[in-house]
Formats: structure tokens, C-alpha cells, sequence
């Protein structure tokens, strides 16, 4: 497999034709229809030229990008990745333009180099090493490359229920993944869910004087008390059945929260604290940042905290709140027992308004065997461990498969732990763009080998 990743030319070849990728300013948050079609046109044009049948999916947003490539076997990887990247700004943050690539000490600079055109390109790069050196494919590959990750994903759930059979597979290569702090690299099998939503308190159809603040209710301690009942000075959240449907951990994810390097106290000084919330130590933390849902506020507003002094007793107040939730849990269904909650602890008055669509999790099971391949593979090109990281912190589409559980999800990607992604300086090393080629390409022999 090595010899044709590895000639010079190849290499240069596959270095060049990414940093022509990343020359289109694809930033989805601005709207520009006509970057977004060249994108996607170059992405088809390509996957073409390697003999693809390509076709764009019907989209209420900027186009979707399918394509497949028939292999020696019908057992199907399904990759997915976005064509968008995330806005520059602020451009003067920038040691180069973040749309004409540079090279500097063995990294490439330039938007979307990590998020997520390096990552997808390497999967392209793969993928046309197998047909090189075997003619064809060892299995059945097929492309699902979106324009809206950055925003939200906000099509991706529709384009997925219309094409439920296109896109069925027996294993799904995800977006993206970095070396973790101590360079090792990493694959992601999760991305936890979320609901978001905000609480509105109205005491009163005005504010009043605040002398009268002994004969009228003040809309904020009202919210902050009903804050107060949903969570404890620990963080577990005392809404009723919230942890219920939870799934138990697995053997085996016990064995990653006590194994995977956490750096709890590294983290804590990095912010100016002595311990973290769940304590140092790396089970604790990795059990937090993995398996448990949270609640959080993310701001109050309300009264007047303007210049000078007003006594005011007000009648309004808001919160905004998000859960992010673990395998088991659905959005829905929180939504369900907040709003029980404040009825059944006295706040009937208090209003649930419920913010974005809710996202659910998406877990692949620690112990699944093509997560077993895909460490092997990671092992073999890069020369140490893969660690495992069963969900990424944060939220992300990968729930739009949620109708096939069966199907193992793993991230993997090019980046490292200083690659900025959306922020200035964004890069990668230029070593792990043909690294991650060559894991891609061993992921899909040995899978195609797999029993
Ligand atoms: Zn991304």
C-alpha cells in the first residue's frame, strides 16, 4: 500500500490540488450561492475523474454533494464531510491571507485546512491510492459532502430522510478528529446531543418602584429561585427522570474514562482554578466530559445595570439554558420534564420557550469492531496508540443516522492540537494531511479483510 502514497510526486501532487481547494472562500454563514456551486462543482468534477458516479441531493440550502464508487465488495464505508469552512475574521490576526494557503516550518496555513478540507481531501487522496495500485476498490465507497456544517447543519436532517437508501452503509469515516496534547492521534466516536432553551419570568405587566419591593414580586429572584431548584451546587441536575434513560456504561468505556490522559490539574491551572468541578483526576473528568449531561446557563438578562442608580423592582427577566445530553437521552423528552419541573416545583408562571431544533446524541460503542480497525490502521501509519475519545464535548449532526444504530460512526481527521480551527492561524502539520491519507486507505483494506 505504502509505495504510491509515498512517491514524491503523489505527495506534491495531493499538497497542491488541497491547497487549490482551500483557495474557495466557502464560508457558509455568508450566503455567497455562487462559491458554494463552484465548490461543489470542483468536489464532483474530481470524484469523477476517479470514476465516481456523482449527483447533488436535493437541498433546501446550499448544495449537497453525493457520490459513489462500486468496489470489489458490497460491504460500504459512507464518508462524510463539509465543503464549508467557518468566517475569517478578525483578517488582521492572520499571519497570511486565510484564503492563499502558505506553507511555513512544515504547516499549511489557511482556512479550512483542519475543518474540514484537509480531512476530506485526504479521504479523496485515499480512495484514488487503492484504485492505483488495484485497479479497483476492495469495497463500496460512498461520499455525502455538505456546505452547511458551519452553520448549523440546518438541511443536512432533511437531505438525510430523503435519501435514506442512498446513503445506507455498514460503517461511517466522520468529519474530523486532531492529535490530541501529547500528539497522540485521536478518532471520536460521539458528539453529545443538546436542547436549548430559555426561561421567561413576568411578575407584573410593569416594572415598579423598588420601595415597593416588599408588595410586589421582582421578576428576577423569581427566575434565579427557579434556577436554583433545576441544579445543585455540584452540578447534578435535579430535574426529575433526567438522568433516567442514561445508558450504563460498557466495560470498556470504564477502561477508557480510567486510561485516557485527561491533564485535569494542567487544565484547572490553565484557568486560574485549583480543581475542576468533577475533581483532577483523569476518571473523573473523563467521565464527566464523556457520559454526563449538563445543564448550563448561558446568560440573564434583566432590571437595570446601566450607569447612576435606579431603584426599579423588575418585572421581567430571562435566562437562556442548553442541556447537553448523552447516549440515551432525547431532546424531546428533557423539554417534557423541564416544563414539569417548573409546574411541579411552583413555577406554573415561569415560560419554557424551546430554541433551535434539539440535537440527540450519537454514540458508537468503545468495544465495535471497526472501531478496532480503525485503531489497527492509526497504529500501523502513525507508530503509536490511537487514543479513543467516546464523544467529542460538543454537538454536531451525527444524529441525522440515527435511524441506523447499527452503523459505527468514527471521526478521524488531519489536525493537531494547535490547529486553531475557526480561529486565525488555522493549519495543519503538513506530515498528518498524508498520514491521515494512508490511515484511510488501510481503514478500507482491512475492513474489506474484516469477517
Ligand atoms: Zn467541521
Amino acid at each position: 500500500m505504502a509505495s504510491y502514497l509515498d512517491q514524491d510526486s503523489v505527495r506534491q501532487g495531493h499538497l497542491d490540488e488541497l491547497i487549490e481547494f482551500l483557495r474557495l472562500p466557502t464560508i457558509s454563514a455568508r450566503n455567497d450561492m455562487s462559491v458554494m456551486e463552484q465548490a461543489a462543482d470542483w468536489l464532483m468534477r474530481r470524484l469523477q475523474g476517479l470514476g465516481a458516479e456523482t449527483r447533488l441531493l436535493d437541498s433546501p440550502g446550499f448544495p449537497v454533494v453525493y457520490a459513489e464508487i462500486k468496489g470489489d465488495s458490497d460491504r460500504t464505508i459512507l464518508f462524510y464531510n463539509h465543503y464549508d469552512v467557518q468566517p475569517p475574521e478578525p483578517l488582521e490576526a492572520w499571519t497570511s491571507d486565510p484564503f492563499e494557503p502558505a506553507v511555513r516550518d512544515g504547516r499549511l496555513y489557511a482556512r479550512g485546512s483542519d475543518d474540514n478540507k484537509g480531512a476530506l481531501m485526504s479521504r479523496i487522496h485515499a480512495v484514488e491510492a487503492l484504485l492505483k495500485e488495484r485497479g479497483s476498490l476492495p469495497l463500496t465507497v460512498k461520499f455525502l459532502i455538505e456546505g452547511e456544517e458551519e452553520s448549523g447543519s440546518p438541511s443536512l436532517p432533511v437531505v438525510v430522510e430523503r435519501h435514506r437508501d442512498l446513503l445506507k452503509a455498514d460503517a461511517c469515516i466522520w468529519e474530523n478528529a486532531r492529535r490530541d496534547d501529547a500528539g497522540s492521534p485521536t478518532m471520536t466516536l460521539g458528539n453529545k446531543g443538546m436542547y436549548s432553551f430559555e426561561l421567561r419570568a413576568r411578575t407584573a405587566s410593569a416594572d415598579s418602584h423598588s420601595g415597593k419591593a416588599n408588595i410586589y414580586p421582582n421578576a428576577i429572584w423569581r427566575l434565579v429561585s427557579a434556577l436554583a431548584s433545576m441544579r445543585d451546587p455540584n452540578g447534578r441536575v435535579l430535574i426529575k427522570g433526567f438522568y433516567e434513560s442514561v445508558t450504563p456504561l460498557s466495560a470498556s468505556d470504564e477502561e477508557i474514562c480510567r486510561s485516557t490522559p485527561a491533564n485535569g490539574a494542567a487544565q484547572a491551572r490553565k484557568l486560574g482554578l485549583e480543581t475542576l468541578v468533577p475533581g483532577n483526576d483523569d476518571y473523573a473528568v473523563n467521565r464527566a466530559l464523556f457520559y454526563t449531561p449538563s445543564l448550563n446557563i448561558q446568560g440573564i438578562t434583566g432590571g437595570y445595570t446601566g450607569p447612576g442608580h435606579k431603584t426599579v423592582n423588575p418585572a421581567t427577566a430571562m435566562a437562556r439554558l442548553e442541556c447537553r445530553l448523552v447516549k440515551g437521552q432525547d431532546p424531546d423528552a428533557v423539554a417534557e420534564m423541564i416544563s414539569s419541573h417548573l409546574v411541579s416545583h411552583g413555577y406554573p408562571d415561569i415560560e419554557l420557550v424551546s430554541k433551535k431544533a434539539g440535537a440527540w446524541p450519537s454514540y458508537t460503542a468503545t468495544d465495535h469492531p471497526f472501531v478496532q480497525i480503525v485503531q489497527a490502521a492509526g497504529a500501523e501509519v502513525y507508530g503509536r496508540p490511537v487514543v479513543i475519545l467516546p464523544s467529542s464535548p460538543g454537538t454536531g449532526p451525527r444524529f441525522v443516522f440515527k435511524h441506523v444504530p447499527e452503523m459505527p460512526i468514527v471521526a478521524l481527521g488531519v489536525g493537531h492540537a494547535d490547529s486553531r480551527a475557526h480561529a486565525p492561524d488555522e493549519n495543519i502539520a503538513v506530515e498528518d494531511q498524508f498520514l491521515t491519507t494512508k490511515q484511510v486507505a488501510r481503514i478500507m483494506e482491512l475492513y474489506a479483510s474484516a469477517g
